[in-house]
């Protein structure tokens, strides 16, 4: 058994760890595996509270939970890492069952040893 970010250690050693405990994510990618993860075991509260105080109030919990619930998560495509970027495609079938993908390059940020999802932008 694989953690869902596509990593070969067990969920339970790898982004567990992380949902029971944000500070355990060590870069942003670690940070990114995890709310993947959480889409796909809909952990929606850790989604939600990884969002940077900055973006957080734009984000609504019923739109996070809708489109976790009504996909069916596939694969997490890491395609670049920086510090504090992570470009990524995440692989799903959509409430019809069409394949779709959600191509972003995302920002994220550390505040108080804690790091945090500020924003991305979707690419083609
Ligand atoms: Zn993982």
């Amino acid at each position: 058994m694989t953690c869902p970010c596509g990593n070969t250690i067990e969920f339970e050693n790898c982004c567990q760890k992380i949902h029971t405990d944000p500070s355990c994510a060590q870069s942003a990618e670690m940070l990114m595996r995890a709310r993947y993860s959480a889409f796909v075991k809909h952990e929606i509260d850790f989604i939600y509270n990884t969002f940077h105080p900055s973006t957080r109030h734009f984000q609504d919990k019923k739109d996070i939970q809708q489109w976790a619930i009504s996909s069916k998560w596939m694969n997490l495509e890491i395609l670049k890492s920086t510090d504090t970027i992570v470009e990524f495609k995440a692989h799903y079938l959509d409430q019809y069952l069409e394949t779709q993908i959600h191509h972003e390059r995302s920002t994220f940020k550390k505040d108080q040893g804690i790091w945090y999802y500020v924003d991305g932008i979707i690419l083609p």
